[in-house]
């Protein structure tokens, strides 16, 4: 294992942003100075407490943090195993943990002079928490979002446009998230002066991937101090979804040397880990290659050709996942698993009807997980899950797929 004398798993990245043989800064010269300043920002921003009361501040009023870590006392006794608790992320503002990041990355834009927020955005959720914070801060937002998802993604699009932020819809490429992400790109390297490039996820290249995570952090860290009140001590498993990687990573991160503690990610199994890669499980299914200037697994085919990625959770399907996943993946200190459509939506249907909690689709994930995995545990179990978001925006989606018409709901 490559590490530090302490033998910890937290000291990465390496100064190139290096977790292992993954991550790095993959970028054009053009972009590289805009990249080391916002290095240099974010490492004074770091150690600054004024930047610290800020965020916290904000968390507190504006996103409604701590979010609470519930006990989920019916779906555990229907269980019959693990004693399962959910980190109840779905009651932030904006409704998922997105916002929790994005506003450590205004903060810094504004402490930078950037008056321009630029974003990528596939099911929506990270362009409308950005553009809620812009709306807050009243600063210009650009949402790059493929054309295919500014189709499928009507009701966030036009909550974008109600909080001011302009939408361009791209068409390079196949018009999904991937191609959001290049465009994006572009033209940050154009609008060098006052642009911010604000990534949703912990991928892209140096600093991102740390930087995202350590604004996503607050979940862990809210747990390790909520578990002790509640239980006196570590929690025994934590269980996340994984588009990206950033809820996971935020939960995972404070725990990453408690080495009796087990970490579970969960990736989107579509229709199952097959050969038609009608999945989105870049880790269980995918090999490394670089996108997005970092070096991670990826869904490819046999030529290095990105592929598209299939779930019926819209957040979830990032052809890549951050390279510190990779990493921890590689190094064993996490596991990594996959979850079909079908097992998600199952967990879908008991939450709400065990739980009085309608889970984004995302999440159902790793509930689906905890779900297969619970009855085989001991009692005295603590098994904690991300409930990143909330299922409002997938009421569609579910309806569709199990079969409902619209003059059905009456
Ligand atoms: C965006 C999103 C995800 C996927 O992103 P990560 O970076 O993997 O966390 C998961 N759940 C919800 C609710 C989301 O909005």
């Amino acid at each position: 294992m490559a590490n530090d004398l302490f033998n910890s798993f937290m000291t990465g990245p390496d100064e190139k942003g290096r977790f292992g043989e993954f991550g790095g800064r993959f970028v054009s010269e053009t972009l590289m100075p805009l990249i080391l300043d916002l290095q240099a920002e974010y490492e004074k921003a770091k150690t600054d407490e004024t930047f610290w009361a800020e965020m916290g501040d904000l968390w507190e009023h504006y996103v409604g943090r701590p979010s609470p870590l519930y006990h989920a006392e019916r779906l555990t006794e229907e269980l019959g195993g693990a004693k399962i608790y959910m980190k109840r992320d779905e009651l932030n503002h904006t409704g998922a943990h997105k916002i929790n990041n994005v506003l450590g990355q205004i903060i810094l834009a504004r402490r930078m002079g950037k008056k321009r927020i630029i974003a990528e955005t596939g099911a929506g959720q990270h362009g409308v928490a950005t553009a809620t914070v812009c709306a807050k801060f009243g600063l210009k937002c650009v949402v790059y979002m493929g054309a295919h998802d500014v189709e499928r993604q009507a009701p966030n699009v036009f909550r974008m446009r109600l909080l001011g932020a302009e939408i361009v819809p791209v068409t390079s490429g196949r018009g999904t998230l991937k191609d959001a992400m290049n465009d994006a790109l572009r033209d940050w390297v154009t609008n060098v002066r006052d642009t911010f490039y604000c990534i949703g996820t912990v991928a892209g290249p140096h600093p991102y991937p740390a930087m995202v995570r350590d604004f996503q952090s607050i979940i862990g860290k809210e747990v390790r101090t909520q578990m002790e009140k509640a239980e006196g001590r570590l929690p025994d498993t934590l269980i996340a979804a994984i588009g990206g990687g950033s809820n996971a990573m935020g939960l995972f991160y404070p725990f990453l040397d408690e080495k009796e503690v087990n970490i579970i990610g969960v990736e989107a199994g579509g229709k199952g880990v097959n050969a038609k890669m009608e999945h989105c499980a870049s880790l269980t299914g995918g090999r490394p290659g670089v996108l997005h200037g970092n070096r991670t697994y990826l869904l490819q085919d046999d030529d290095g050709q990105i592929l598209e990625g299939f779930s019926i959770s819209a957040g979830l399907d990032y052809p890549g996942i951050g390279p510190e996943h990779a990493w921890l993946h590689d190094i064993g200190r996490a596991k990594y698993v996959s979850i079909t459509d079908v097992e998600a939506l199952a967990a879908f249907q008991k939450c709400c009807e065990l739980e009085g909690i309608i889970p984004a689709l995302e999440p159902s994930h790793a509930l689906a997980h905890v779900m297969k995995i619970a009855p085989t545990l001991p009692k005295d179990h603590l098994l904690v899950m991300n409930m990143c978001g909330r299922g409002d925006k997938d009421i569609f989606t579910v309806a569709k797929a199990l079969g409902f018409e619209m003059g059905e709901f009456a």
